[in-house]
């Protein structure tokens, strides 16, 4: 792949590290590639960071033909750009292509995408601590017809976005509410893929949670709606009895990178981590016993969320009003691994050159 260069005339002012939130402010260049039947993926290119003219009747608005991936670039202590374990994030971009009918990218083509764009944008990577930049990676259906079937188009588009500190007073656990109603997966449906449409049929909920005071959806799914699936858009680890029990990948479960970082650090610390489904009635039992030791949620944007406190039917029930032992050794770990290269699983650092 041999990517086309077209660099911003004009370049914009970057944000204050204090305002930049999550996915607000976007660089000067983005990638994009289009893909015909005939042609393949063709026109890799960088260009400058613009709005795009679609046709009303594009497939993608209709019918949310449309996946995505997300993934953080940072300098490291030897003022490097670093992204971390971006071919875990190019095979599921390729999962989540297929489950939607879609053509896929090979993984060097992705990750050399990824790289290019962001060595271009490398001044728009935040250095304080905890800020990073995010990639967002994602590609449309562009055929301008309504019937329904696989689009023949597809347009592959990466931006590029400075985030804040996840946390900018300090890590805080937050509140979760078992939703007992809705699902955001079930057996057979995408919820091991990262397709937009898990979002939107996850939006009302997440709605209800935060005005009943709540930060977060605490989803069910199983056969019977009744095992602990995913917290928000973050996995789920419960540390009981102090064993770590995670849903299993049953195809309703995203399987995180950071899931998966977080469970290997676990046993390479004789941990035991049990992948396996967990009613919630089994966790409402270990919640009343007071053995539930931490619980927290998994996922690029936080690395670990503590949960304080999970709310069931009505009743609140008290975790900690602070992040855990664990928790903290977790998340202080994975930050390092990706500012000092080389330290622990150097393997997991990938150099953008
Ligand atoms: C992206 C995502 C996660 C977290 O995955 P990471 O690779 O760790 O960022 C978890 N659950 C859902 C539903 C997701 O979409």
């Amino acid at each position: 792949m041999n990517i086309n260069i077209k660099k911003a005339q004009k370049k914009k002012s970057k944000p204050d590290h204090t305002i930049l939130g999550f996915g607000k402010y976007f660089t000067d260049h983005m990638f994009t590639m289009e893909y015909t039947e005939q042609a393949g993926w063709i026109n890799p290119q960088t260009i400058p960071f613009d709005d795009m003219a679609m046709s009303p009747s594009t497939t993608v608005f209709h019918y949310a033909q449309s996946v995505f991936e997300g993934l953080k670039a940072y300098i490291n202590n030897q003022n490097e750009v670093v992204l971390f374990r971006p071919y875990q994030n190019a095979r599921r971009f390729q999962k989540s292509c297929l489950r939607m009918a879609m053509p896929t990218i090979p993984e060097d083509d992705f990750v050399k995408a990824i790289s290019t764009l962001v060595k271009i944008d490398k001044d728009w990577i935040p250095t304080q601590e905890g800020t990073s930049l995010y990639i967002r990676p994602f590609m449309i259906a562009k055929d301008e017809i309504l019937g329904v079937h696989p689009s023949k188009t597809y347009q592959f588009i990466i931006i590029l976005s400075p985030v804040g500190h996840y946390y900018p007073k300090g890590i805080k656990p937050i509140s979760i509410s078992i939703n007992p109603i809705y699902s955001r997966s079930f057996f057979g449906g995408t919820g091991d893929v990262k397709c937009a449409a898990n979002y939107s049929i996850s939006l009302l909920a997440q709605k209800e949670a935060k005005e009943k005071g709540f930060d977060q959806v605490l989803w069910l799914g199983g056969k019977e709606h009744n095992i602990i699936t995913e917290v928000g858009a973050m996995n789920m680890m419960f540390v009981i009895n102090n064993e770590i029990i995670t849903p299993k990948l049953d195809g309703t479960i995203l399987a995180g990178v950071t899931r998966d970082s977080v469970i290997t650090l676990l046993r390479e610390w004789g941990y035991t981590v049990i992948e396996r489904d967990m009613t919630v009635d089994e966790l409402i039992h270990h919640l009343m016993n007071k053995s539930v030791q931490e619980a927290f949620g998994t996922g690029t944007a936080a690395t670990i969320s503590p949960v304080g406190m999970i709310e069931y039917k009505g009743t609140h029930y008290l975790i900690s009003e602070n992040i855990g032992v664990l928790s903290k050794r977790i998340y202080d770990t994975l930050n390092m691994i990706k500012l000092k290269t080389g330290s622990v699983h150097p393997d997991w650092v990938h150099l953008v050159k």
